[in-house]
């Protein structure tokens, strides 16, 4: 049992939602893994800050490693190198970090770098650009498409080389590592002072909202937290904390642009939702269904 959350330290943790195992595809590669299939996991939210987070955490060594050992085909890694249903998101962050970061020259560090569309894009932008990706198919596309240092070591041990960025950036990753706060304080470490940190997450209490509302009205099943994938729900509070908590000061949260499709009514729903999610205040309601946050290190 995990009795503390991984914010803010609170004891007072209410059930909230209980998220199921599947994992029939590892039934010949990972016997362990596939043994999963079938149990369940409460997911609670912290009543103090908003966080959400799992009861317990899988007792099988190295879980998020072996379920993320995925083998991507090289053509599926180019299509996400390719795909460009991110590009608003990145737009809006690369427009924010040049706003905050001193020029020449300004550094960046995407912390789950992926196939690498991100700092092609980056470097398009006038950046010197790295990265960490830890899938070393994806590492390797990355750094063979950009030209650009892609590291397969975790951001403890970038810092540890003396390694620092004027900007670091975590978009769709923090909600995928286990007590958040280890991983956020090496990333301070990774920052010059003066530098931002960019991140990006799922709005937990508004996906929980949606996926319950989809459901009341369909044939859709609640998919939060399933083989806890998403193993830490912010809020725009809790996150805000987190930040602060690590070391950053001057915490903006606001609502995260969404990613769209090419076209159709889904690109222009997509888009009416997030016009109205960024009003002032709406970071707080339901609308807001990702967060994008930006802080300083003094
Ligand atoms: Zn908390």
């Amino acid at each position: 049992m995990i009795d503390r959350c991984w914010i803010c330290g609170g004891a007072d943790l209410a059930r909230f939602h209980e998220a199921p195992f599947d994992f029939h595809q590892f039934a010949d590669e990972d016997r362990d893994l596939y043994a999963y299939t079938g149990r369940r996991v409460w997911l609670v939210r912290c009543a103090t800050c908003g966080f959400g987070q799992p009861e317990e955490l899988p007792a099988l060594e190295r879980f998020f490693d072996r379920m993320y050992a995925q083998r991507w085909s090289d053509e599926w890694i180019a299509s996400e190198f390719d795909a460009d249903y991110k590009d608003f998101i990145f737009a809006a962050i690369l427009r924010t970090l040049k706003r905050r970061v001193p020029p020449a020259p300004r550094t960046l560090l995407d912390i789950g770098a992926h196939a690498g569309r991100f700092l092609h894009l980056a470097q398009a932008d006038g950046w010197t650009v790295e990265g960490i990706e830890l899938n070393p198919r994806t590492a390797a596309f990355a750094a063979k498409r950009t030209g650009a240092l892609v590291h397969q070591v975790n951001a403890h041990a970038l810092a540890s080389d003396g390694r620092r960025f004027g900007a670091v950036v975590l978009t769709d990753v923090l909600e995928h590592i286990p007590e958040p706060m280890r991983l956020l304080e090496s990333i301070a470490a990774l920052v010059e002072p003066g530098g931002s940190i960019a991140v990006k997450v799922p709005n937990g209490r508004a996906q929980w909202i949606k996926e319950r509302a989809l459901a009341a009205v369909s044939a859709h099943r609640v998919s939060l937290a399933d083989n806890l994938v998403h193993v830490n729900h912010f809020s725009p509070r809790s996150l805000a904390l987190a930040l602060e908590h690590a070391g950053f000061s001057g915490v903006t949260v606001r609502t995260a642009p969404p990613e769209l499709p090419q076209r159709g009514l889904s690109r222009a729903a997509r888009l009416a939702t997030f016009g109205a999610a960024s009003l002032p205040g709406a970071v707080h309601t339901p609308l807001a269904l990702n967060l994008q946050a930006y802080a300083t290190l003094a």
